[in-house]
């Protein structure tokens, strides 16, 4: 890394800053990528429901409507250049009572408003059909033929790597406690790893902005984080849930939803609830109790019995209600992004193409790079490769054929290929957002200690080292038994 001089320096690697750094690779900049965090996408974005919204429910006008729309639109290519896996399966708004037709046709409406396309009203009966297990209580609802679901953790990953195999710099662990200004110029960032200079800085920080921007000395704008809790549901509930289910939104919420998601599971959540804590990602009985009480007024024939995880994610709900991206006035070289709280993840391709352009309005001198290339491979999903596909895989490296985590078929190859990848699973949590071990029915009860084995052999740790998510999160205190293979 270069202290003296990058043309952008982006704070911030969830799906936002890793996006803007992929867009920003496909020019003749040097371009530096820092997140305090030992991954990249360890903020809001490795917790969150997972749509793609189709953009009815942003208020007109606002930079949520506009760039969810454009953002929802850019998601097919993108996660075919990105291999994301992202299904457009639809999503609907479902109603349960008189009042609630009233506002399915205003959601309707806004979203004709927002430029959605694909939006349709559909009665009780129609519903039913395409949902059988939906509550009898149905009155209609409102399908959104351009919503979908996506993997967000593999879209992050995605973006970051193709923006490294691009020519980002991408330095982790790297957390910016100030902000270096001249005059009424910043021109770089204070981090624990010394001083980085840049012509531009993006801010794109997550939960984090407002204290960036207060070291900026703009006082004006606060983040509230907003809990969300969910439950995950073992696949064996996939048969009941085929769509994405929402209820009709409240004043701080799009509601309690009930969805499958990308890799087969059900999802159940989020409620709201304000915190004082950016940190606070623990779950409480309360708000788990409001969330399956939601959620079975969606599918009240949910067994709770199938619940294997529970999780919470904070939102970045920002003090103005819309997302806030400027170049402050009477400041320069710094561009903020603040507020950007769902539906981000759908607006993060948009926001990347947008943050290009404020860029190349205020001067940057953006110049194609011919090697610029927009593809980039992810490791083997193995289970979802057809029979011959994975005998060619397994006749290449033998390890394709040794499964380690049983409940997901994670096999050592797949962990082989993660520990080595362009960004490399250096993490348990890397390596289960990469692989999916660790995510089935048993949760790594299993198979962990094998992970753990096979991770330190290919990053060239002792198992001691391997830890959860960095830092001091380690698994094992002193030497066990080797495990067999
Ligand atoms: C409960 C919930 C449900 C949601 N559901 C959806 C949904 O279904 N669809 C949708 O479109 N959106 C949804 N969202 C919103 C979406 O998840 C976010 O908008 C998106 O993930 C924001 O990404 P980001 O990159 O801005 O932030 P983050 O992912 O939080 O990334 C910010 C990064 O900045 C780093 N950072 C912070 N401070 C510093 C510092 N000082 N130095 C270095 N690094 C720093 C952090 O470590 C972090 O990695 C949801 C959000 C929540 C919480």
């Amino acid at each position: 890394m270069d202290r003296i001089g990058y043309d952008c320096l982006v704070i911030g690697a969830g799906v936002v800053g890793s996006l803007i750094a992929r867009a920003l690779s496909r020019y003749r900049l040097r371009v530096l990528l820092l997140d305090k965090a030992s991954d990249v996408g360890e903020g809001t974005t490795k917790a969150n429901t997972a749509i793609v919204h189709a953009g009815y429910d942003a208020k007109p006008g606002s930079l949520k409507a506009k760039l969810n729309v454009a953002g929802n639109r850019l998601f097919d290519q993108l996660c075919t250049e990105l291999d994301v896996e992202f299904d457009r399966c639809g999503t609907y708004v479902v109603g349960l009572s008189p009042e609630d037709w009233a506002t399915l046709q205003e959601l309707h409406q806004r979203g004709l408003d927002n430029g959605v396309t694909g939006l349709s009203l559909l009665d009780a009966n129609e519903m039913r059909r395409r949902e059988p297990a939906i509550t009898d209580k149905t009155v209609g609802a409102l399908h959104a033929a351009t919503g979908g679901i996506v993997d967000p953790f593999g879209l992050c990953i995605g973006a970051a790597e193709s923006a490294v195999l691009n020519g980002v710099e991408l330095a982790l662990e790297t957390e910016v406690t100030d902000l270096l200004r001249e005059g009424k110029r910043i021109v770089g960032v204070v981090t624990n790893r010394g001083e980085f200079r840049s012509r531009w800085v993006i801010l794109a920080a997550g939960l984090w902005a407002d204290d960036l921007l207060h070291k900026a000395g703009m006082d004006g704008f606060h983040i509230t984080p907003r809990k969300g809790e969910y439950f995950v549901l073992d696949k064996v509930a996939a048969d009941l849930v085929h769509h994405v289910l929402f209820p009709c939104p409240t004043p701080i919420s799009k509601g309690i939803l009930v969805t499958r998601t990308i890799h087969g599971n059900v999802m159940l959540g989020p409620n709201a609830t304000d915190t004082p804590s950016k940190e606070d990602l623990s779950t409480t009985a309360t708000g788990l109790n409001e969330v399956m009480a939601g959620a079975l007024r969606l599918v009240s024939a949910l067994d709770p019995r199938t619940v294997i995880r529970t999780f919470a994610g904070l939102r970045a709900t920002g003090s103005t209600g819309d997302f806030l991206i400027e170049i402050p006035q009477g400041l320069s070289g710094l561009l903020v992004l603040a507020g950007i709280e769902s539906p981000g993840l759908t607006a993060a391709p948009a926001i990347a193409e947008y943050i290009v352009e404020m860029l190349r309005e205020a001067g940057l001198h953006l110049v194609e790079r011919p090697d610029y290339n927009p593809l980039r491979v992810g490791i083997p999903r193995f289970s979802r490769l057809s029979r011959t596909e994975q005998e060619a895989l397994i006749a290449q490296d033998p390890r394709y054929a040794h499964v380690v985590c049983r409940c997901e078929t994670v096999n050592e190859g797949e962990i082989v290929a993660a520990c080595h990848a362009p960004i490399p699973a250096r993490t348990y949590d890397a390596l289960k957002r990469r692989t999916r071990v660790g995510t089935g029915r048993c949760q790594g009860a299993f198979d962990t200690p094998l992970v753990i084995q096979i991770m330190a052999r290919e990053l060239g740790l002792s198992p001691l080292e391997v830890t959860k998510k960095g830092g001091r999160s380690r698994f094992l205190l002193r030497e066990t038994k080797e495990v067999g293979t």
